[in-house]
């Protein structure tokens, strides 16, 4: 049986008893619009937890103003009937007012990790993301918080402020799902229009054929250039990054082969009007 909940208070009580029985309990935070790479999550979630909490938050402080906050897609009953088949405990879907209160002035922001990709193209981001990730912590004290590598930024920039603020829950990364042409589930995706759609797996197709030449030793300011070249003439619109960096640093790097703790191709370009992201795992040799 799933709770819907929508108050801090009732989060409470539920965890209170969760943990008076020792019980270990997951969370999987989302915007909602679910797809099978939220389901993943929720599925690994249930399959290493005792109880599982979703959370669905729109959350307006990553949203910049003339990004799609008021267009981005919202069905909490199809959501709530996504996650049915998945013995969720809880879904938390509060209101901005329950996470922001008129008077709320705390921000949380994470250096370093948000100075280079999307940290400097969408300047408002992580602060909102990791603020919101903050409360929801907080709020929830799950033992386990699961994250996609979807957005693999994100991801680490959200273990540093768990690390830093000694919040104890584990974060947990997740693989990437796709389409079966290769396009990284997201949310957004519905914004593409038939032609864009098309086109869009050639971001995949353009990391993966980067990611070999890299792996092979290839100059990376060599091969993030001709990534680059190759999505324009696929018919993206711009490109807002394309960089090869350690996977567990995001320093830059300039042979792939070198990177202690592996390397990583990331990439934003937008197609039409849509943002689309990926990465991918660079092997060397590959
Ligand atoms: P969002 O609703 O877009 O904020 O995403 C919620 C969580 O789902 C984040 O941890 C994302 O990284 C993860 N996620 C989104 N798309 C995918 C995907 N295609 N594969 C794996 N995880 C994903």
């Amino acid at each position: 049986m799933t709770a819907l909940v929508r108050t801090v208070a009732e989060i409470r009580t539920h965890t209170a008893d969760w943990r008076a029985q020792s019980l270990k309990i997951g969370l999987v935070p989302t915007m909602g619009a679910l797809h099978e790479g939220h389901l993943s999550l929720v599925r690994r979630a249930a399959a290493e937890c005792d109880r599982v909490m979703v959370s669905i938050f729109v959350n307006p402080k990553q949203f910049a103003v003339g990004e799609d906050l008021d267009a981005y897609p919202r069905d909490e009953e199809r959501d709530i009937a996504a996650l049915a088949p998945y013995g969720v405990s809880l879904i938390y879907a509060p209101a901005p007012a329950t996470i922001y209160s008129d008077s709320f002035a705390t921000r949380v922001e994470v250096g370093g990790l948000t100075e280079c990709m999307c940290g400097v193209a969408r300047p408002h981001f992580f602060g909102g993301v990791a603020t919101v990730v903050t409360k929801l912590l907080i709020q929830c004290f799950p033992d386990r918080a699961y994250f996609g590598e979807k957005d693999y930024q994100q991801l680490l920039v959200i273990r540093r402020l768990a690390h830093d603020l000694d919040i104890p829950s584990e974060i947990v990364g997740c693989p990437i799902i796709r389409e079966t042409d290769g396009l990284a589930l997201s949310s957004r995706n519905a914004y593409l229009s038939e032609e864009e759609r098309r086109i869009a797996p050639a971001l995949f197709e353009t990391l993966r054929a980067a990611a070999r030449r890299a792996g092979t030793g290839e100059d990376c300011r060599m091969v993030e250039a001709w990534a680059r070249d190759e999505l324009t003439a696929e018919g993206f619109r711009s490109v807002d990054y394309i960089d090869i960096r350690d996977a567990v640093t995001l320093d830059s790097i300039s042979n792939a082969t070198d990177a202690n703790e592996g390397a990583r191709l990331f990439a934003a370009a937008t197609l039409g009007t849509t943002r689309l992201i990926d990465n991918l795992a660079i092997e060397s040799g590959s």
